[in-house]
């Protein structure tokens, strides 16, 4: 890898996303040497990925160059790599352009998609986890307008105009409302020969409520604001398959469609290597002490959504979204230090801000903390949080300026096949 030899010891981070980034920063002043390990040479803005997949925002304005985040840090590398394999015992990385030696390992590397091993599902749905699933979702919303006008026969043109979302987590709601804007504002415009009417937008919840883990306020009125828009939300169904034409479910509900996105679970983005004895945890995430330390591993660390923290608050381990990642990166820093030092560490607690959802235009909800608000507030709250913890300036000023004309003009001008997802359509051919 070309690192050189150094008298520090060595901190190597294996994800420059919330966790490893703010982890970084802590350690930029540092005696230590910190090599920073990404199979991407970016960091993903996560929460606003279902903006780039319905032409809100251009996918440069939520990813951040992760060498541009280490400029000015001594001691600091990167390396664009992926990481195939830890050895524990030997202190030792494979990645995918060599191997690397390290004192500690902290292991940042999020979550990925958990298809629950439905393997039709995982092979026909589309994901909505990265940058490039998001342009992926894109270009296949757009294309399959283009399907929709080449025939004259209504069931397969409707089901091209059929779009289900599966999943009523945050994800699947704010992408619904997305798309139920989209249908009102964008497509009669865009496409004046097509009765884009009849285009339809189910959300589809296996559990009984949407926003688990919210409020039952803010639940209900998420739920509200998606059947204003027209979503059709549909709780209690559990989809079990997809072959590319027909979702078929746990009752006697299926629908034809194709585009069908799967925002149903995520689970840890293991590493080869990393297990032993409880080691693993559900949902394959890595188990962890209260200083983030690996179950039965002294000198490797994980946090973020990959750690496995449990505590009274959260027996399973805390939510797998960005604070938790946040704020364990930057305490990890510290405690490496005092390691270090021989000093004790500090255990971690959580401080949850709240969680927030955004349906569409004016319209969002909010926990935060005792203070439950739905609606404009909630909205612009929202839009303030989302912008002060995006990383750079540049994307700031940009996603703020598309906001803007966004809202005035009704417009998602970002609405461009620039890769081509080229599905097979035969299926809705008669
Ligand atoms: C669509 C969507 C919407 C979301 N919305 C919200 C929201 O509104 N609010 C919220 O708080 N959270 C939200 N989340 C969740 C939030 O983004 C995650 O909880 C957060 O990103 C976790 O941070 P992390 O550092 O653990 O991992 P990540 O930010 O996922 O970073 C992991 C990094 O590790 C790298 N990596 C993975 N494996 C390897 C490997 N083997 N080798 C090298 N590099 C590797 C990846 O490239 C990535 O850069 C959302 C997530 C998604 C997918």
């Amino acid at each position: 890898m070309n690192i050189p030899l150094s008298s520090y010891p060595r901190i190597v981070i294996i994800g420059g996303g919330f966790g490893g980034v703010s982890l970084a920063k802590k350690l930029s002043k540092q005696e230590v040497q910190v090599v920073l390990i990404d199979k991407n040479n970016y960091h993903t803005f996560q929460p606003l990925l279902y903006q780039v997949s319905t032409g809100g925002l251009e996918p440069d304005s939520i990813a951040y160059p992760l060498r541009k985040v280490l400029i000015g840090y001594d001691n600091f590398y990167f390396r664009l790599a992926e990481v195939e394999h830890i050895d524990a015992a030997s202190k030792k990385l494979n990645t995918s352009i060599g191997d690397i030696t390290y004192d500690y390992l902290v292991v940042a590397t999020g979550s990925e998609t958990n298809f629950f091993g439905n393997a039709e599902i995982e092979k026909h749905a589309v994901a909505m986890k990265s940058i490039p699933q998001s342009l992926n979702l894109r270009s296949l919303i757009l294309e399959n307008f283009e399907q929709a006008l080449l025939t004259d026969v209504y069931h397969e043109r409707d089901a091209l105009m059929n779009f289900v979302i599966v999943g009523g987590g945050p994800t699947g709601v704010e992408l619904a409302g997305a798309l139920a804007e989209i249908k009102k504002g964008i497509l009669p415009k865009d496409y004046p020969d097509l009765d884009t009417r009849r285009a339809q937008i189910n959300l589809v919840q296996g559990g009984d409520c949407l926003l688990p883990g919210f409020s039952p306020q803010a639940s209900k009125k998420a739920e509200d604001f998606l059947e204003k828009l027209g979503v059709q939300v549909w709780k209690g169904v559990r989809v079990t398959g997809y072959n590319g034409k027909t979702v078929s479910t746990l009752t006697d509900l299926k629908f034809d469609s194709a585009a069908v996105v799967w925002a149903a679970g995520v689970k840890g983005a293991g590493i080869k290597g990393l297990d032993g004895e409880g080691v693993i945890a559900g949902g394959n995430r890595v188990n962890v002490n209260e200083f983030n330390q690996v179950i039965g591993h002294p000198e490797i660390f994980a946090i973020g959504d990959i750690a496995c923290m449990a505590t009274e608050d959260n027996p399973r381990g805390h939510p797998m979204v960005a604070q938790p990642a946040i704020q364990q990166g930057k305490l990890l820093g510290e405690n490496l230090v005092r390691l270090i030092d021989n000093k004790p560490l500090k255990p971690f607690v959580y401080n949850d801000k709240g969680s927030m959802a955004t349906i569409g235009r004016n319209k969002a909800v909010c926990d935060i903390k005792k203070f439950r608000f739905q609606g404009v507030f909630a909205w612009f709250v929202w839009m303030f949080v989302h912008l002060f913890f995006l990383i750079g300036f540049r994307n700031r000023m940009v996603v703020f300026i598309n906001w803007v004309y966004n809202y005035i003009r009704f417009d998602r001008e970002a609405r461009l096949i620039i890769r081509p997802y080229n599905r097979d359509y035969s299926q809705f051919k008669d």
